[in-house]
């Protein structure tokens, strides 16, 4: 693959990162061509920090230090869009497991797009300062940004004044959602096993019969953020894996679940892991279990804090890159992002956006805020096997919103766009 950089070359690159996901930790081949596409366009590369990750460097002389930001992982998820670029890849997962892998969040919409505005800024002559372009691992656990930061990015790349980023989701292609402050959620991930004494089918009273007690605990589980949460706070909790049994005459010995909890302030995060502890424990003790559940940690993600200021200034940028047609603030999301380790370890304000990706047609006759969401409703997401986004003008629009965004913090001498007085 050669450097993206036209709207052909873009869309071939994407459809073949498409059809080759990669897993957590393991996206090799994706950041052989990032490092390859990079060093074609004149950067200084660093490959292999905290794993998989890539740095790229085009240092022009005084200035500011501007990063832009892309993930690079795929889903455990078989993909089911039908696409003739679908993926069929597999791969193996953390626990050893064979799985079906798929771009299902959209980031090889962000390493297309970042490649693309990295193509557009080598060859605009118009900046001054340092561009530092970041291709991070695992973002879907949590943990890529702070594996690059510990396996000591900023002491390869210089020390960003700002990090931008963008996330591509169902909104209409030409749209693009900014919120400023805390912009998504902590997430905390949680394995829980219950054990119960495992025996026939037809001799339940010989048993301690684990399904039924992990089925009461995610009922019950249920209640705490409708009955123990404050209205005022927000908070998620989803039971996303309940596994148990063999055979359907065996009464098996344990179940677990793994669940995942999303808020926005500690002390409600502390509230609801107490609640889990505790119903948990409870539930075991109503089946007459001997022995306690056990509970085990999995990913965790810091909130993401969009800095007000830095959002302020650019805004106007991403409104007036080529193709966005409007910015609109859809508050905070319940998503969780990494992002802003790569930021907050330095210091930086970081600004993060959403990408519009999905088919504008599809919200044609959507006249209403309304309406549009009702549209949006039916839309595959991020994480659905249907999700797909519209290739273009999705990558166009990315790679502009990266390169205005970029530009606008470069301070440049070009004039592009009429500047406020509050925007520096
Ligand atoms: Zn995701
Ligand atoms: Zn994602």
């Amino acid at each position: 693959m050669t450097p993206a950089s036209t709207q052909q070359d873009l869309a071939d690159l994407y459809r073949h990162l498409h059809a080759h996901p990669e897993l957590s930790f393991q996206e090799h081949e994706t950041a052989g061509i990032v490092a390859r596409s990079l060093k074609e366009l004149g950067f200084e590369v660093h490959e292999g920090i905290g794993g998989t990750g890539v740095a790229g460097v085009l240092a022009r002389g005084e200035g500011p230090v501007v990063a832009l930001r892309a993930d690079m992982d795929g889903l455990p998820i078989e993909e089911a869009t039908g696409l003739d670029y679908a993926s069929r890849a597999r791969g193996v997962d953390r626990d050893g497991r064979e799985v079906p892998v798929m771009h299902g969040c959209g980031h090889d919409v962000h390493v297309t797009a970042l490649l693309g505005a990295a193509a557009r800024l080598a060859a605009n002559p118009e900046w001054a300062g340092t561009l530092v372009t970041i291709f991070q691992p695992a973002e879907e656990l949590g943990s890529g940004a702070q594996a690059m930061v510990d396996d000591g990015l900023y002491d390869l790349v210089p020390r960003p004044d700002v990090v931008l980023g963008q996330h591509v989701a169902p909104l209409p292609a030409g749209m693009i959602g900014l919120h400023p402050g805390a912009s998504y959620a902590t997430s905390d991930s949680l394995r829980i096993t219950f054990f119960g004494r495992g025996g026939h089918a037809s001799r339940p009273e010989a048993a301690v019969d684990p399904v039924v007690m992990a089925a009461a605990f995610v009922m019950r589980a249920q209640t705490i953020v409708s009955r123990e949460v404050a209205g005022t706070d927000t908070a998620v909790l989803t039971v996303g894996t309940f596994h148990a049994g063999t055979k359907v005459n065996i009464i098996p010995d344990d179940a677990t679940v793994e669940l995942n909890v999303r808020t926005y302030d500690a002390d409600t995060l502390e509230r609801i892991l107490g609640a889990i502890r505790r119903i948990a424990r409870a539930e075991a003790l109503a089946s007459g279990a001997d022995r306690e559940p056990s509970f085990e940690e999995l990913d965790t993600f810091p909130i993401l804090v969009n800095d007000p200021d830095g959002c302020r200034r650019t805004v106007p940028a991403l409104a007036s890159a080529e193709g966005v047609q409007r910015v609109i603030d859809p508050g905070p999301a319940a998503a969780s992002e990494d992002v802003g380790v790569l930021a907050t370890t330095v210091d930086a304000p970081c600004v993060y956006w959403i990408l519009g990706g999905a088919d504008p047609r599809l919200f044609a006759d959507a006249t209403s805020e309304t309406e549009m969401m009702r549209v949006l409703a039916g839309v595959p997401a991020n994480h659905s096997p249907q999700y797909a986004p519209a290739i273009e003008p999705t990558l166009s629009i990315g790679v502009s919103a990266l390169e205005a965004a970029a530009l606008e913090w470069f301070g440049d001498a070009v004039d592009r766009s009429p500047r406020r007085a509050s925007d520096g």
